[in-house]
């Protein structure tokens, strides 16, 4: 019940009318009796985030996700940064401290989570990261730290630019290239792009799918669909696959915990996908 004790959390983006954000969070707090409501706002000027940020402070707002178009820009109106969301440069979470807004990136450790509840520890893997976008940015970050990476992208400057970035703060080769790069021998292909999104699910892989075999495991960031073509391909192949879904869930129980200092139950926020 909503009354004069309830906490506001929320998500700003544009646009945000198809976010699971708010179903999955809203499932997650009822389900620990915890008296929040979560909200999705769609903001539609960057100049408008200085104010949220301050409004948030005055308020009293718990704290906010960030997604796309403004995970970069609303860097320079928080007060403060933890390791992940500097080391990415961009911010997925912010949490109001009393006077601090403090920006956090929980999409990287989301991805590995996800993908560790699928095969388990993930250390020293090859790995395959195709695309150098936002996505691709927390997700090579973290899994650089402690696996062999290459970045490939339709864009190889793109590639290289974040491949120099990654090995400079990290202090680790990070192998680039197009995407004609040849896929054999990796263990992990972690798909960030795009490509096979809905509406757009008839597409042709960005990827040569022939060269995927049984023993790789293949992640695509998509969630909807469930099943892209490239998932299709790599399971026809004999391949391991993982969508989207674990690494959406894992990024929002971070910053639920975050914002509550309480874990959220996964299996209830997964239960809240299941319809979608
Ligand atoms: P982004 O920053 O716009 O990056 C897009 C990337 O895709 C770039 O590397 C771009 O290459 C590449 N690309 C775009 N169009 C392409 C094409 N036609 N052919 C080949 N490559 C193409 O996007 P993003 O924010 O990283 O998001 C990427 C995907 O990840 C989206 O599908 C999003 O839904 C998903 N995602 C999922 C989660 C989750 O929780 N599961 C979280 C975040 C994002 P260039 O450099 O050449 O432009």
């Amino acid at each position: 019940m909503i009354n004069s004790k309830t906490k506001l959390l929320g998500l700003i983006g544009h646009p945000v009318e198809h976010s699971l954000s708010p179903l999955m969070h809203n499932a997650a707090l009822k389900n620990k009796g915890l008296n929040y409501i979560y909200l999705a706002f769609d903001v539609k000027s960057s100049r408008d985030l200085k104010a949220i940020v301050e409004g948030a402070k005055a308020l009293g707002i718990v704290g906010f996700n960030v997604t796309v178009p403004y995970k970069i820009h609303i860097i320079k109106y928080l007060d403060k940064l933890n390791y992940e969301a500097e080391l990415i440069g961009a911010v997925n979470t912010v949490k109001i401290d009393g006077d601090m807004a403090i920006g956090y990136n929980t999409d990287g450790l989301g991805a590995r989570m996800a993908l560790e509840e699928e095969i388990g520890i993930v250390k020293n893997k090859n790995i395959l990261i195709i695309g150098a976008g936002g996505a691709s940015r927390a997700v090579a970050f973290e899994m650089a730290k402690n696996n062999n990476i290459t970045i490939i992208n339709r864009t190889p400057e793109n590639a290289k630019k974040l491949s120099n970035e990654i090995s400079k703060k990290l202090n680790r080769i990070v192998q680039y290239g197009d995407l004609s790069t040849n896929i054999e021998g990796f263990d992990i292909i972690i798909h960030t792009t795009p490509i096979g999104m809905f509406p757009n699910e008839n597409v042709k892989p960005v990827i040569d799918v022939d060269k995927i075999s049984k023993n790789m495991v293949v992640m695509d960031l998509i969630y909807n669909p469930k099943e892209t073509v490239l998932l299709k391909e790599a399971k026809k192949r004999g391949a391991k696959t993982i969508n989207g879904l674990g690494m959406l869930i894992y990024q929002g129980a971070i910053a639920f915990e975050l914002w509550t200092g309480v874990k959220p139950n996964i299996e209830i926020m997964k239960k809240s996908l299941s319809n979608f």
